[in-house]
């Protein structure tokens, strides 16, 4: 099947009109025709190499969202017309002790998870291309179902965004009476708000933007702390017990520790470099994990879309043209924005005329299959 993208056919490239073709779904996999994505970090830092291993073309978009056209004879939970969506994840080896335990977003197998775009590390048996496309072919165990009363606009930023900041809530056991740290208030620290308050926790937001501070308590956290504010964050000090770290570059955690209780975890998400040097002492006389987490397994993230549903829960969106992505990046490189996530109306992209799609630059296409 001929499909449309947005892709950087280099490190830091702008993200132009591709076209490529998609195999067809066999019996356990399902079609389906884009109608939403979002837009995350994580594809800026793919486009821009900023973790290394870069794979070019490079089509990104893993807040996928649309409906189905097509069905493997095998499938037994989705129809033509079904909405569907999909996450970061489109396979995993699921013979490892990992995937049998749900938790593909950990797969042991030779080339790890199968990401909804980039390659395996140092193999050309796996190039995918996301959701910053026309259509997406997925296997029937990595859909998630989406719930009747959530609109498809909503559903991208839970499956990465949600899942991401949900996924060590629950690991690390956030509940009533817990307080939640969030460090760093874009994609993910929104969603860290909502999702924590659903779990009944006391949430403290962290951010550097003061114009920032009054929409986060609309979110609903119950207090919010500018992180230049000395006064504001010795204020809080020893007071967290889960701290859930966003920021997407280097930094050190000599300024939040000493917020940290005593048997208390920082998880960090949003760092995937470097983590500059800092003083150990807070930690060892408090015993704190310094921890890490990747997106969530399947199972969870079905769980985290159903919570959201049954809660009312809204990610906060602007939605954008395919043709504005370019400066939504910037945006997000510029790291001032005060739109939570940009969700991408596929409309968009589906009613180019030929006088466009005919410029469209030829890429080669995906390979999904070991
Ligand atoms: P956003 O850009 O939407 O949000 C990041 C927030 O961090 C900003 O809104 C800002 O919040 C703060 N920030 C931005 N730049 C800086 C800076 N230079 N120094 C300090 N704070 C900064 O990103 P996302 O929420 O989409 O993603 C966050 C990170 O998480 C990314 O690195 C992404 O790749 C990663 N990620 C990790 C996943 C995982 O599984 N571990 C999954 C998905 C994403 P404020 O203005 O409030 O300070
Ligand atoms: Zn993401």
């Amino acid at each position: 099947m001929q499909v449309y993208g947005y892709g950087a056919q280099e490190e830091a490239g702008k993200l132009n009109l591709v076209v490529f073709n998609r195999e067809k779904p066999n019996e356990t996999e399902i079609e389906f025709k884009i109608t939403h994505c979002g837009v995350c970090h994580s594809d800026v830092h793919s486009v821009d190499n900023d973790w290394g291993g870069g794979s070019y073309p490079c089509v990104p978009g893993h807040e996928v969202v649309g409906e189905v056209t097509s069905v493997g004879s095998k499938v037994k939970n989705f129809k033509k017309g079904d909405r569907i969506g999909v996450g970061c994840m489109i396979d995993s080896c699921r013979e490892c002790e990992k995937c049998e335990d749900d938790l593909e977003n950990y797969c042991q197998g030779p080339l790890g998870p199968t990401l909804t775009y980039g390659g395996a590390p140092m193999s050309d048996k796996i190039r995918t291309y996301g959701g910053y496309s026309t259509h997406l072919v997925v296997p029937e165990d990595f859909a998630i179902q989406v719930p009747d009363s959530l609109p498809s606009e909503y559903v991208g930023p839970i499956l990465c965004a949600g899942i991401t900041v949900y996924s060590p809530m629950k690991h690390w056991g956030l509940e009533k009476g817990k307080v939640l740290g969030v460090s760093g208030i874009g994609g993910l620290g929104h969603m860290a708000i909502k999702l924590g308050k659903a779990l009944d926790a006391e949430v403290i937001a962290f951010t550097r933007s003061e114009d920032k501070v009054d929409q986060i308590s609309e979110m609903g956290a119950d207090r919010v702390v500018v992180t230049s504010d000395e006064d504001a964050m010795k204020d809080v000090r020893g007071k967290i017990d889960l701290m859930i770290d966003t920021i997407p570059v280097p930094h050190g955690l000599d300024e939040r520790l000493p917020l940290m209780k005593p048997d208390s975890a920082m998880v960090i998400v949003g760092n995937l470099e470097k983590i500059p040097e800092f003083k150990s002492g807070p930690m060892v006389f408090n015993r704190i994990s310094i921890s890490g987490s990747l997106i969530g397994g399947i199972k969870e993230t079905q769980e985290v879309i159903d919570l959201c549903a049954k809660y009312e829960i809204k990610p906060s969106i602007k939605s954008i043209k395919i043709g504005d992505i370019n400066d939504t990046f910037d945006e997000l490189r510029n790291g001032k924005s005060s739109n939570y996530r940009h969700v991408i109306d596929m409309d968009s992209l589906h009613s180019l005329g030929s006088d466009k799609l005919d410029g469209a630059d030829s890429i080669a296409d995906p390979v999904r299959h070991e």
